[in-house]
């Protein structure tokens, strides 16, 4: 029999003790539910389009988001856990629960902003990010989107290139530079005047649509940017990557994790029917080494995490370097364990083909490992 929640009975709670003892039995029941919710919802629903189905599992999921109770570390790990468990079911379910993006609102707009936006995302609206421009997406200093002062406010006119959530967002946090050179981050509604969407088709991570967010002359209220203490929009955005970057390598391990269980469970029942004599030394390798290697990166994971949530000083480089290590981790487990099925790993709807080709997107989404690493590199060199 199948359990309801296989992500948190053979990955999370048999490390429970050990690894997170900090988190309570409320925790794990919280989870427990979610990954049932999650699991029931999945069967049951009737969406047609794999964005209507995201947006019907992320509806229905909101009332199961862990609550951010006690400690913030206990409840920053509990939801990079709950990130493992969507992953482990779908990487498109990326974005099914919590604020995402969205984030970036609850923690710098104005109180009344904040209000309005928290009611809409906790029940399920998604919030887009448009940083990423033609010129590279790694160096948002050179940002071409210009803010410009207006009687009433704002404009904004620019363009922004492979923007996810592109159809699904009910609003986007677009970067741009004001008249002084400062990078500001404006929260644009998805169907304000001025804004076209321009889907492109991607090869992997397919869920949401994905393309060009063009932005002509769009009225932006003064009440629509975001702040901080000095002002400084770079801030946001390197700010909220310090606590994104661990949740995307938790949700990248989770679908490494899955496929792990599912390449497991396959050649189980391969060996048990008498349809492979044995298993192989080499596949025997594999498995324990994909495994020994996502546990040890979610690990990592986790602690990157609470470095974020407790507010340390090396949270910052952690949330770079784990996202690389998280993801790449995912990556080449999938790689390893795909073969160990044969060719049915490749079918278009087999999970470790989608799988594969979902991680690829990962290697670009939320950070070019290249430019992370030589970031952490700079970081680690740098006298100060
Ligand atoms: C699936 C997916 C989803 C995404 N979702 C979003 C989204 O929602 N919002 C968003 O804003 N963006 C999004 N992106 C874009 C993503 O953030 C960028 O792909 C990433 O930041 C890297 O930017 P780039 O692709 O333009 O590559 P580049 O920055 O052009 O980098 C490509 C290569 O060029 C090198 N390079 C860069 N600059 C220099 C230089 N000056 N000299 C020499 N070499 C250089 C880099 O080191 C790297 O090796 C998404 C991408 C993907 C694939």
């Amino acid at each position: 029999m199948t359990t309801p929640a296989p992500a948190l009975t053979h990955w999370i709670e048999p490390l429970h003790h050990a690894a997170w003892p900090f988190l309570t039995h409320r925790h794990l029941t919280e989870l427990r539910r979610l990954e049932t919710a999650l699991t029931t919802t999945l069967a049951t629903t009737t969406a047609t389009t794999p964005a209507e189905r995201l947006l019907a599992v992320r509806t229905a999921l909101a009332p199961y988001t862990p609550s951010p109770h006690g400690d913030p570390a206990n409840a920053a790990t509990t939801a990079a856990l709950a990130g493992f468990i969507c992953g482990w079911h779908d990487l498109d379910l990326r974005d099914t629960i919590g604020p995402g993006h969205g984030r970036m609102i609850l923690r710098h707009a104005t109180p009344a902003l904040r209000t309005i936006w928290a009611a809409r995302i906790n029940s399920g609206a998604l919030v887009g990010i448009a940083a990423t421009e033609r010129h590279g997406g790694s160096r948002l200093t050179e940002i071409t989107t210009r803010l410009t002062p207006h009687a009433d406010g704002w404009r904004l006119t620019g363009e922004k290139c492979w923007v996810s959530r592109l159809k699904e967002s009910a609003a986007f946090v677009v970067f741009a530079k004001d008249p002084n050179g400062r990078i500001q981050a404006a929260v644009v509604p998805a169907e304000s005047d001025g804004v076209t969407r321009f889907p492109e088709t991607p090869s992997g991570l397919a869920g949401w649509a994905w393309g060009t967010l063009q932005l002509q002359d769009v009225k932006v209220p003064e009440e629509n940017i975001l702040t901080t203490p000095d002002g400084d929009g770079e801030r946001i955005f390197r700010d909220h990557f310090t606590a994104f970057r661990p949740l995307v390598s938790a949700i990248a391990l989770g679908t490494a994790a899955g496929i792990h269980h599912h390449v497991l469970t396959t050649l189980q029942a391969r060996t048990q029917t008498r349809l492979l004599p044995r298993l192989r030394d080499t596949t025997l390798t594999t498995l324990g080494h994909t495994h020994t290697s996502l546990h040890a990166a979610l690990l990592a994971t986790i602690t990157a995490t609470r470095l974020t949530a407790q507010h340390s000083t090396h949270a910052d480089l952690w949330a770079r370097a784990i996202k690389v290590h998280g993801v790449e981790t995912a990556h080449r487990s999938v790689q390893e364990l795909t073969p160990l099925i044969g060719a049915s790993g490749f079918r278009a709807d087999s999970p470790t083909g989608k799988a594969r080709a979902d991680l690829g997107g990962l290697l670009y989404a939320d950070g070019i490992h290249d430019a992370l690493l030589r970031s952490v590199g700079r970081t680690l060199t740098d006298p100060n």
